[in-house]
């Protein structure tokens, strides 16, 4: 045992409240966050994990993170291997490695992990006595491809719903053998990357994958947390008085993820996180938490207030996450009952068009929060592309609303190298930027101050089951000179700040995103070389463009369709059609039977085993049927 890593992780523990200690469970997890602890306990992934896992008997859960800057040193130094933070038992002792992955961006901290703890990262160097390795989170349902040969069980799908499945399974098999089969048999949620043969075109592109089992699916399901009201139909019930629909869609028992481990040192740990729904209705084509959680679903609002009483001795700060706040349609007695609690509130992001007076009250009220909004770009032609349906002066419009309550400065994502972007778009963006600095001036006057405008510029990267998958990332040269323009024009702004991420990055990020298990390679490589990526492909003579800086064609089988988003190929060719002639299109409805996109159970759910999708259960049909 390493002292000084010991001290830093039970001083951690010290100023931790809530976190389990449980001995002589039959099942030891050690739950793996592929970055610090700082940004690991901000996740609501983990926390949600954490709790259900040591919610069974059987099971003793316990969180390990990549290591922080000098406790990486010591480990590297000592040539001690990773250890969990309850216990400190090195990670290899443990029955289960499960890895909660958010951003693909962390495959190459898995892979660090894997290394560091001294368990093999190719699961074809492991054999019974080594720990299972398991993958979850929202990257599993984006592309696991390039971590798939690290891993021998990819959970697909929403951890709620996996979890009791995953642990009956592995109490009841006798070998891993069993177990691996057992699970790729479900037909959905598991995805056992050593069960497929992958099957290459001549010219490096993936042709097929063959299960090499009878049972095992030729595509993998994703596993939906569907108790959970679907938004529009809750919305529509409570706007049309359906109340005795309403009550019983409020009163379904949903799990509501929250935050379960009390950790004010790290990010946002001094606050009560909870999430209020999951999924956004507008199909904004670039975004992948759009399309990947369809369809948008809420939690009820007397769930996330009864976890917000609870909580309430403990911190008057409480933190909203979705991906659209405003959408939820109990949002005003959600805000209502907070403020009456006499809570801080802060959200995960807001969407310009929904941003309403209640919630901008709210928030300038707590002052705990920079306001963050999202033009994504400087045209109205180039929002339709992206299907973001909002106008210049719209936008102006509602930046002048934050102004005009005394928050006179914000932050603006925006993104550069979108498909079919021209030269008149990225000189939009000055004239749109020029136009909040100028309405915010405006405000400032009445407040005695001016405030800030805060451009915040990301390299668009193509996302996996989103309609923009078939395209190409802008070339790297030209991604960087389009950057460095609008960072020059933007700072000649007067009260701009410009922030930016580099070319370099959103490459990297695409290959992650978009590369298949050939990819694997260059993680593993790149891992131990402390994340040069560069040298990792130069080494292993990879191409990254292959994977990242071609269009595809509509007939190319992609690597990220071994799992089964639920998307239609003929909703994503028809969307990716329509951004390509700048038109948008409505929004999800989010209600039953409908069947644009192809998620709901008219289509795939309906044949789908009981025990993991619950998205029509029997009684919600009939009281649909009585509405
Ligand atoms: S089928 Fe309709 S309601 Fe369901 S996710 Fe797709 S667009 Fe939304």
């Amino acid at each position: 045992m390493n002292r000084a890593i010991e001290k830093s992780y039970k001083n951690k523990l010290a100023a931790e409240e809530g976190y389990f200690l449980k001995r002589g469970a039959g099942l030891r997890i050690a739950l793996c966050y592929p970055n610090t602890y700082a940004i690991g306990m901000a996740n609501l992934g983990l926390h949600t994990m954490y709790e259900l896992f040591n919610r069974i008997p059987e099971i003793s859960c316990e969180r390990a993170f990549l290591p922080d800057r000098g406790e990486m040193a010591e480990y590297e130094r000592s040539g001690t291997p990773l250890m969990s933070l309850e216990t400190q038992t090195p990670l290899r002792e443990f029955d289960v490695i499960a890895f909660s992955i958010s951003f693909e961006t962390d495959y190459l901290n898995m892979a660090r992990m894997l290394q560091l703890s001294g368990v093999p990262v190719w699961s074809s160097d492991r054999n019974e006595f080594h720990p299972l390795v398991i993958m979850g989170g929202a990257a599993s349902f984006l592309n696991p491809e390039p971590i798939a040969e690290f891993t021998d069980v990819i959970a697909v799908g929403e951890g709620e719903i996996l979890a009791f499945q995953l642990v009956d399974t592995i109490l009841e098999s006798e070998s891993r053998k069993d177990l691996l089969l057992s699970l790729a048999r479900v037909g959905r949620g598991f995805y056992v990357p050593s069960l497929y043969d992958v099957i290459y075109n001549d010219d490096g592109t993936v042709f097929d994958y063959r299960p090499k089992a009878d049972g095992v699916p030729r595509r993998v399901g994703r596993a939906l947390a569907a108790v959970n009201p679907k938004e529009g139909t809750l919305r529509r019930a409570l706007k049309r008085g359906e109340t005795e629909l309403a009550d019983f869609l409020v009163n379904q028992e949903v799990f509501c993820p929250s935050t379960s481990v009390w950790s004010p040192a790290a990010e946002m740990g001094d606050r009560l996180l909870v999430e209020i729904s999951r999924g956004c209705s507008q199909g904004c084509r670039f975004c992948w938490a759009g399309y990947n959680y369809y369809p948008p679903r809420v939690v009820p609002a007397k769930d996330i207030l009864a976890k917000a009483r609870e909580w309430r001795a403990k911190t008057n700060k409480i933190g909203l996450v979705s991906t659209a706040v405003c959408d939820h349609p109990e949002i005003s007695t959600i805000l209502r009952e907070l403020r009456a609690m006499d809570y801080r509130i802060s959200v995960s992001s807001l969407r310009l068009d929904q941003i309403s007076d209640e919630l901008l009250d709210a928030l300038v009220e707590s002052r705990d929060q920079q306001i963050a909004v999202a033009p994504e770009t400087g045209s109205d032609r180039l929002r339709r592309v992206i299907n973001k349906n909002l106008t210049n002066d719209e936008i102006v419009d509602i930046c002048g609303a934050v102004f005009d309550r005394g928050m006179l400065t914000v932050k603006l994502y925006m993104m550069v190298g979108l498909p079919t972007e021209t030269q008149e778009d990225l000189d939009e963006m000055f004239v749109l930027v020029e136009r909040i600095k100028d309405r915010m001036l405006l405000a400032g006057k009445k407040f005695g101050r001016a405030g800030k405008i805060i451009p915040s510029l990301n390299g668009f990267v193509p996302k996996p089951n989103t309609p923009l998958q078939w395209d190409a990332i802008c070339d790297e040269k030209e991604l960087k000179r389009r950057i460095k323009y609008v960072c020059k024009g933007l700072s000649r702004i007067p009260n701009v700040d410009v922030r930016f991420m580099s070319a370099r990055i959103a490459h990297e990020q695409a290959l992650f995103s978009s590369g298949d298990r050939t990819v694997s390679r260059v993680i593993d490589r790149a891992a131990t070389l402390g994340g040069d990526i560069g040298r990792a492909l130069r080494e292993l003579e990879v191409d990254s463009a292959f994977h990242t800086s071609r269009d595809r064609s509509y007939e190319e089988f992609l690597p990220w369709s071994i799992v089964d988003s639920g998307l239609s190929f003929e909703f994503l060719k028809e969307e990716h059609e329509k951004a390509l002639q700048a038109r948008s299109s409505l929004p999800c409805p989010a209600v039953e039977k409908c069947t644009v996109c192809g998620v709901c159970p008219s289509t795939w759910l309906a044949d789908a085993p009981q025990s993991l999708i619950q998205i029509q259960p029997v009684r919600v049909r009939e009281a649909l049927a009585l509405a």
